[in-house]
């Protein structure tokens, strides 16, 4: 009797935050990851949801803190990017 595993056919749900680290210490946002943003918004939001604009504010951020080495980044360099794309 075949042992097959239950919902094998249903995918599991892809990572939306694939291919995103901090480029400095490696660590990858998750779906729970909350930034805040700057005076006086202060709107609480998944950065990585809106490529780093604050959808209460419409301010556009181009350094992203890491909530776990606290260091910032410009926001795209959390992108990893695929091999051979350096000019
Ligand atoms: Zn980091
Ligand atoms: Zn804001």
């Amino acid at each position: 009797m075949l042992d097959a595993p239950p919902d094998t056919k249903r995918a599991p749900p892809k990572d939306p935050y694939q291919g995103i680290r901090c480029p400095k210490c490696f660590w990858r946002p998750v779906a729970s990851s909350r930034w805040m943003c700057r005076q006086p918004c202060f709107h609480v939001w998944n950065t990585f949801d809106t490529r780093g604009k604050c959808p209460a504010c419409q301010y556009q951020w181009q350094d992203t803190q890491c909530l776990a080495c606290s260091r910032m980044s410009p926001h795209e360099d959390w992108y990893e990017k695929p091999r051979g794309e350096d000019a």
